[in-house]
């Protein structure tokens, strides 16, 4: 099993090295190729993601991201800034589902914007289209008859895109507990009817998966009223964009939420993945070793989950952090004062 590790940037390197204290801590046996991203990259080679990069993700069965931004290149072209390191790997690596899990860990209620006791039964899964819809669209701008300024960005799917990142969604549901919520906008888009009815087509290679559709705009308002309701929701880009950031919002910190993106490269162990925490380089707290690494170490128990096969090492992951901060080792982010090496210490303990 080969994992390609980028840390690239700010607290990136800080969570990192300790996901990979976690790792060292399994009893299976991984090799590393770390590679350079971001500002980082930038700074030594130029690009901020190297041919040698993009080789080593190429050649590894997964790869754990860190975070990339650095103010000090925000003065470079758009191509050279640390950002486009993500946005490339995502393109060059075909991944076009973006899975976010959000939950909230017992005793973690009162971090979240929503009432605790409608934050305490948010288990869910958001799988997002990454590669289609309006944003990759043609787009411009034009003058109207009337001579006045618009703007517009073509909305598309295509039958084979909607399959694709629908079996993605089918697959997670039957990993957690078999029921998956189609978000659309069906009543008013033809882009979304093509989308449910290829969604329901593929349904029936999973039937034994329970199946829903629910509204964009309805989504969004059962997902503050009651997010107990859902397992995994799958939804195109634009739709998804929101409604995961809004998920996350709803467990709480920042620092606790992972994400997997995932392509259609299957390893021989799983599917070929990018795994990273939700949140930034942080540049504000970096190297003062006080990030909370726990979104990192999430993140390598979805790695090891769905790119190494290794299901029950990363439910024991997640179970060392849930005691932990069910203990009260809790970050900065989270109002406490454990460190980001105190807190890898927690994790591997108990661990
Ligand atoms: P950010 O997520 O880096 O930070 C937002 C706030 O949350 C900051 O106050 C930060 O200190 C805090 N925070 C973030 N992670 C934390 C952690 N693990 N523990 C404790 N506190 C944490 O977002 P930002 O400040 O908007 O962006 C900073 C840089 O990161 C920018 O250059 C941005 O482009 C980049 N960025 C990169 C990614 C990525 O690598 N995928 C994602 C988002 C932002």
């Amino acid at each position: 099993m080969k994992i390609a590790v980028f840390a690239g940037d700010g607290i990136g390197p800080e969570v990192t090295a300790q996901a990979l204290r976690v790792l060292d801590a399994l009893p299976i046996k991984v090799s590393l190729i770390e590679g350079d991203v971001g500002g980082v990259a930038y700074k030594r080679h130029g690009l901020p993601l190297p041919a040698e990069t993009l080789v080593a993700a190429r050649e590894a069965d997964a790869i754990l991201f860190g975070a990339v931004g650095d103010f000090d290149c925000d003065h470079l072209e758009r191509h050279l800034r640390p950002e486009q390191a993500i946005l490339g790997l995502r393109s060059e690596l075909g991944l076009f589902a973006n899975l976010r899990p959000a939950k909230v860990f017992p005793g973690m209620e009162g971090h979240s914007a929503l009432k605790p006791e409608i934050a305490g039964a948010i288990d869910l899964l958001i799988v997002r289209e990454l590669n289609g819809d309006v944003y990759f669209g043609e787009k411009g701008t034009r003058t109207t008859a009337q001579g006045l300024r618009e703007g517009y960005d073509i909305m598309s799917y295509d039958e084979g895109e909607v399959r694709r990142i629908a079996i993605a969604g089918f697959e997670a549901a039957r990993k957690r507990r078999g029921k998956l919520c189609s978000v659309d906008k069906a009543n008013v888009l033809e882009t979304s009817q093509l989308w449910r009815d290829v969604v329901i087509e593929t349904h029936a290679d999973y039937a034994d998966v329970e199946l829903s559709h629910m509204y964009v705009d309805n989504a969004a308002m059962q997902l503050v009223k009651s997010p107990g309701q859902f397992d995994v929701v799958v939804t195109g880009n634009l739709f998804g964009d929101i409604l995961s950031d809004q998920a996350s919002m709803c467990v709480g910190s920042i620092g606790l939420l992972a994400s997997a993106s995932l392509g259609e490269r299957k390893t021989a162990y799983g599917t070929f993945g990018l795994y990273e925490p939700i949140h930034g380089s942080a540049p504000d707290i970096a190297g003062k070793g006080i990030a909370n690494p726990m979104a990192t170490i999430l993140s390598l128990a979805e790695l090891l989950r769905h790119s190494l096969g290794e299901e029950q090492q990363a439910a024991r992951i997640e179970a060392a952090v849930a005691a932990a901060l069910a203990d009260g080792v809790l970050g900065g982010d989270l109002g406490g004062t454990a460190n980001c090496s105190e807190i890898g210490d927690a994790v591997l303990t108990r661990l």
